[in-house]
């Protein structure tokens, strides 16, 4: 379908960011569709890929936002989502994006500490407002995915560790500008074995047990996002199977009468609706292997750099016989490196490549190392 598409784009300079809004809006209606039959509400998480086109599609399914800074607020506002569909996620909210999102009324933020909690009743205070919060909580459930994108475990920066509940609780009564509305929780992202979801609905369980043995009952039940996509065969799998995910949540969370259940998706709505195409500069040929060295880099798509991701990649020119490349871009690191050992068709200085399911973390990722370029991208609908 890309390769069909691809001259339209032929003008374009290399490299660019390629978005196919069908998929996106295939993928964000099934995504909805599972949701609404449980009647769970749907945040996406902007820090995945902000770009407007995107956001406008991601509005009109009529999903809520999930930020996880002032400017992501800001930008959700702009883009047209209303305060009470905006969440507020983040261990180090500064004073100047709290009262920016206290003036703008958002809907709940999901505290990481106690500290944090006491900032946020001050600054509600000097503003007349009371703000509805969320206890982020570490439920110390392995997500079973790479370390550098596990969140939920007692090791990680993030939430709010469990045993420090206890002595949480009673400051409550002291804080009347501060609105207990919630539970929050997000153990991780690309989760590809289910199982750590069916785990997070047995801690959460126990969780509001124990709260409600305090006398305290939530109308709202946060569980956070995370669900992966399959890199390895994004043409087998285009959607990820939310009927399965939210299934299990209907299955095992507890949720009690009236409560609201919230999800907060990134990456599973928008990775494989994005694109990096990327021109062939040269090939040379190294001691044990050959390299195919890339005008795209680890400035354009950083998540292999970061975390040794894997993106597929494709040469969408060439249709000659296979040989082996390291896939590299041109930035002055050794960790500017795309993948090893790829199997190609015979490639070429001028071949263009595909590099797929980039459209979460990609180009919200983006920077300027080297003085490199701002990246473009364009839009299939
Ligand atoms: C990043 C993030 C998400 C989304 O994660 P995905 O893996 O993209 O689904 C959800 N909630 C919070 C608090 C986050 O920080």
């Amino acid at each position: 379908m890309l390769k069909e598409q691809l001259p339209a784009f032929a003008h374009h300079p290399t490299p660019f960011y390629l978005y196919d809004l069908e998929l996106l809006k295939k993928t964000l209606s099934s995504a909805r569709a599972e949701a609404e039959q449980y009647g769970y509400h749907v945040h996406y998480a902007l820090k995945a890929n902000a770009n407007a086109p995107i956001l406008a599609e991601i509005l009109q399914q009529g999903f809520g936002a999930d930020c996880v800074s002032g400017n992501e607020v800001k930008r959700a506002l702009e883009a047209g989502f209303t305060p009470d569909q905006v969440v507020f996620a983040g261990v180090g909210k500064s004073d100047a994006e709290i009262n920016f999102a206290l003036q703008a009324n958002i809907f709940c933020f999901n505290c990481e500490s106690t500290q944090e909690l006491e900032v946020i009743q001050e600054l509600a205070a000097a503003q007349g407002k009371v703000a509805q919060v969320a206890l982020r909580i570490n439920p110390n459930v392995d997500a079973y995915t790479h370390k550098h994108i596990t969140t939920g475990l007692e090791e990680n920066k993030f939430g709010i560790n469990l045993w420090e509940l206890e002595s949480l609780l009673p400051k409550f009564a002291q804080w009347p500008n501060l609105q207990l509305i919630g539970l929050h929780f997000h153990i991780g992202s690309q989760i590809t074995d289910l199982r750590a979801y069916e785990n997070l609905c047995v801690r959460v369980n126990e969780i509001q047990q124990w709260f409600e043995e305090q006398g305290i009952l939530f109308p709202h039940l946060n569980v956070g996002g995370g669900l992966g996509v399959n890199y390895q065969q994004p043409e087998e799998q285009p959607i990820p199977d939310f009927k399965e995910y939210f299934g299990i949540f209907n299955r095992l969370l507890d949720k009690r009468e009236g409560q609201q259940v919230h999800f907060e998706l990134g990456r599973a709505l928008v990775a494989q609706a994005g694109t990096l195409i990327t021109k062939v500069l040269y090939i040379k040929n190294g001691q044990k292997t050959n390299f195919a060295i890339l005008d795209a880099g680890m400035t354009e798509l950083m998540r292999p750099a970061l975390y040794q991701a894997y993106h597929k990649i494709e040469n969408l020119t060439s249709s000659l016989p296979e040989k082996t490349y390291d896939v590299v871009g041109p930035i002055c690191e050794s960790t500017d490196c795309f993948s090893k050992e790829v199997t190609l068709p015979e490639t070429k200085r001028g071949d263009i490549m595909a590099i797929r399911t980039a459209g979460a973390y990609g180009e919200v990722m983006a920077n300027h190392y080297n003085l490199r370029d701002t990246v473009q991208s364009f839009y299939l609908s």
